[in-house]
């Protein structure tokens, strides 16, 4: 059996350690990927992921997250939440409480206070900054009243949603996905996301949906993906990836053929993936040609986050 470890990706690793500690410590994998998750979204620098997430159209903060473990294949997830301080904390909730799979909106914030989440104003000068920045772009006029919706709304129709999102897709992605094994050779698998920068009300990417962005079963691997979630959610590629692998294919034949199944939807927006087999090996792949793939990866043994690169899949 592989030694314990726990992988993500983000711009730099430091966020493993958090999750390296438990499994140090003889701690699970689930306790360690929800410790890693943490970090990164109490990290203000970040405007994809929790604290300093970029809001939706209407200047509103809504967090996608979701859990699973590949023990018992329960998985938790929220979307649209606001106002949390730690969304991979509810969606643990939903996972250990809850008869449920995926709460949203209202219905999701009742739940994780009622369950007594912490609370957290997740807005920073610097995504305040970018919203405004948007408006003042988007619109001539900026009208001081509350009723400023009805102009995105006419903005929106103007421009072609559609089109407009499109134009987003490429720069307004972030999401970080982690998983681990532990000592018992169990794995979960985390993400966490504040989703598409300036996305329409309500809309939710692959990173809550079970089967999309997120996927984990102790008996064959795990995945998880960040990019555009669209496309994932209709490729439903966490899950594929780990089904190609119990129909036979190695670790990293499943990810390319998830990044050409994306490529196969013909729609604009790059997708990635990092996936780990059951014996412990890990990967992560891009379907872009001009942008280096990579993960994190530590074991209990590490002293630092190593750099692993991962695989490109262009079209
Ligand atoms: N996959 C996330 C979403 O679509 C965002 C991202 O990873 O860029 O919401």
């Amino acid at each position: 059996m592989a030694k314990p470890f726990i992988i993500g990706t983000f711009n730099s690793g430091e966020f493993l350690h958090a999750g390296q500690k438990i499994l140090n410590e003889g701690g699970t994998a689930i306790d360690a990927i929800v410790a890693a998750t943490k970090q990164v979204e109490e990290n203000p620098k970040d405007t994809s992921v929790g604290m300093g997430g970029i809001p939706n159209i209407f200047g509103v903060q809504e967090m996608d997250a979701s859990i699973m473990c590949g023990k018992t294949l329960k998985a938790g997830a929220v979307g649209a939440i606001k106002g949390f301080r730690y969304p991979i904390t509810v969606a643990e909730k939903v996972l250990e409480v809850a008869p449920h799979v995926l709460l949203v909106g209202a219905g999701a914030e009742f739940f994780g206070k009622a369950m007594g989440c912490e609370l957290g104003d997740l807005s920073t000068d610097r995504s305040r900054e970018v919203y405004q920045a948007f408006l003042d772009d988007a619109l001539e006029e900026l009208p001081d009243d509350e009723a400023f919706k009805p102009y995105i709304i006419e903005y929106v129709q103007k421009q072609n949603l559609r089109k407009w999102y499109d134009r987003l897709a490429d720069d307004h992605h972030g999401t970080v996905n982690i998983m681990a094994m532990d000592s018992d050779g169990n794995m979960a698998s985390a993400v966490s996301t504040s989703g598409t920068a300036l996305k329409f009300p309500g809309r939710l990417g692959d990173s809550p949906i079970i089967g999309a962005g997120n996927y984990c079963d102790n008996r064959h691997g795990a995945a998880a993906c960040t990019g555009r979630g669209e496309l994932a959610i209709r490729a439903s590629t966490a899950r594929t990836l780990v089904g190609y692998m119990e129909n036979g294919m190695t670790l990293e034949e499943a990810a390319a053929q998830c990044m050409r199944d994306i490529h196969n939807l013909k729609t604009p927006g790059g997708m990635n993936c990092i996936a780990i087999d059951r014996e412990g090996n890990t990967i992560s792949a891009t379907t872009r040609g001009d942008r280096e793939s990579y993960h994190w990866y530590m074991d209990v043994d590490s002293k630092e986050p190593e750099k692993r690169i991962g695989i490109n899949v262009p079209e």
